[in-house]
């Protein structure tokens, strides 16, 4: 079942691959090992995308990749070995040919499963057969080899890129319950290249809740690759449909499947297509103000229901905050260093309220003033607030009669 693809039939050529991965395989190579860009950045170059990092796979074990590369070369270990190479600025990241050890070993204690079934460690290492059976998608296990420039598909990977199709390795439910990130996967990657998902690869609705298990952290770094992407808003669309973010934004959700919901979900919406156009036109963005957005209906609708109960709005605001972080925080794990000007921005809200001159002049001197007046914008475009109220402070932001602190007598 192994196809090998020639160079004239694939189309990659190597000035498509970076110099720091090129350097990394021809280094390989030449020490007498097998090595090939795989993954992402060979699915992407026959789909006609520029790939965003180049991963190279070996039958060196990690240590003789550093035997290689030598300081080159640093060993790192998540949930396996892998080294990094590093050439200039540029990381490539090298993993060793490994078995899925369940296949061949059912019962070796070289596999951990828990008890949802999920991989817990797998550190075997095996073919290049084997180890394109272990990955997730057929169009991620493709393996474009240095030594001939032929792309090596045992997973009939090519069809699929053909058919722009995304189609797992083995049984959905067998590989959705090792490892329910892949669920995520499939709606990112499909998002990107615009492939249809097959049908047995659509998130299944019993599988959904396994999400809520995954390590608080892995998922802050998913949400991440899902929501700061220029597909984005399909991304966050087709997590909608198949109800992905039920078990990691629960609060959220729960506002937006009320009768109420839908300017909730706008707000969410267009606050990650800002992100999209802001990454499209090459500025600056930060996971705070996705995670404000995400997180705002909960926190808002928590205010609400606290003031009514007769705490005092400042407080009221604190106080939901605090429940609604401390909360989500467990099931995905923000930084303090987003967490905390998430917070901010969210603080800042009532004070556009109050537009009397040094409350005004001292609210634009803030440091998270432009942030919070975006996310101001949000709520005005999504009718939370008066356009009235936003145009206010569009206007005297440019306004030189606005006094800034320091340029007034009696100002600190
Ligand atoms: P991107 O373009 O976002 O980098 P990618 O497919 O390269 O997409 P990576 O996270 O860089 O994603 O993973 C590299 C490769 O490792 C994948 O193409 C796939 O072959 C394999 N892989 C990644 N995550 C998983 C997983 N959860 N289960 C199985 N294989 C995986
Ligand atoms: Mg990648």
């Amino acid at each position: 079942e192994l196809r090998v693809i020639e160079p004239h039939e694939h189309g990659i050529v190597r000035d498509q691959i970076s110099a720091a991965a090129l350097q990394t395989l021809e280094g390989l190579h030449d020490a007498g090992y097998r090595a090939c860009l795989v993954g992402g950045a060979v699915r992407d170059l026959l789909l006609g995308v520029v790939p965003k990092d180049f991963d190279v796979a070996t039958d060196a074990e990690p240590e003789a990749v550093v035997g290689v590369f030598g300081r080159k070369a640093r060993l790192i270990g998540r949930r396996f070995r892998i080294a990094h190479v590093r050439f200039g600025r540029e990381i490539v990241e090298v993993s060793t040919f490994r078995a899925d050890p369940g296949a061949s070993e059912p019962d070796a204690d070289t596999r951990e499963l828990d008890d949802a079934g999920r991989v817990l460690r797998d550190n075997v290492f095996g073919s290049i057969a084997e180890d394109a059976r272990r990955r997730d998608f057929a169009i991620n296990a493709l393996y474009y080899d240095i030594a001939d420039d032929c792309v090596y598909d045992y997973v009939g990977g090519m069809d699929d890129v053909a058919a722009g199709r995304l189609r797992l390795i083995g049984d959905a439910g067998v590989r959705y319950r090792e490892d329910p990130v892949r669920m995520i996967r499939a709606v990112r990657i499909a998002a990107k290249l615009d492939l249809t998902i097959d049908e047995p690869a659509r998130p299944p609705h019993a599988l959904v809740p396994l999400l809520a298990d995954v390590p608080a952290a892995r998922m802050f770094e998913e949400i991440l690759k899902l929501l700061m992407n220029p597909a984005g808003p399909k991304v966050f669309r087709m997590l909608r449909e198949y109800d992905l973010l039920t078990p990691l934004f629960d609060q959220t959700i729960a506002v937006l499947d009320s009768p109420t919901g839908a300017a909730s979900e706008a707000l969410i919406e267009q606050a990650i297509a800002n992100t999209a156009a802001r990454i499209d036109a090459g500025k600056p963005v930060t996971p705070a103000f996705i995670f404000a957005a995400l997180l705002w209906p909960a926190v808002r609708e928590r205010a609400a229901t606290l003031e009514r109960e007769g705490t005092p709005p400042a407080p009221a605001l604190a106080s939901a905050q605090s429940q609604v972080v401390g909360r989500q925080v467990q099931l995905v794990a923000i930084p303090k260093r987003f967490s905390i000007p998430m917070r901010e921005i969210w603080q800042l809200q009532p004070r556009f309220h109050r537009r009397r001159g040094k409350q005004a002049s001292r609210l634009i001197a803030h440091p998270r003033f432009r942030a919070a007046y975006d996310f101001l914008l949000l709520r005005a475009q999504t009718g939370e607030v008066d356009t009235e109220l936003a145009e206010w402070w569009t206007q005297a932001q440019d306004d030189p009669s606005t006094p800034t602190p320091g340029s007034g007598a009696g100002s600190t």
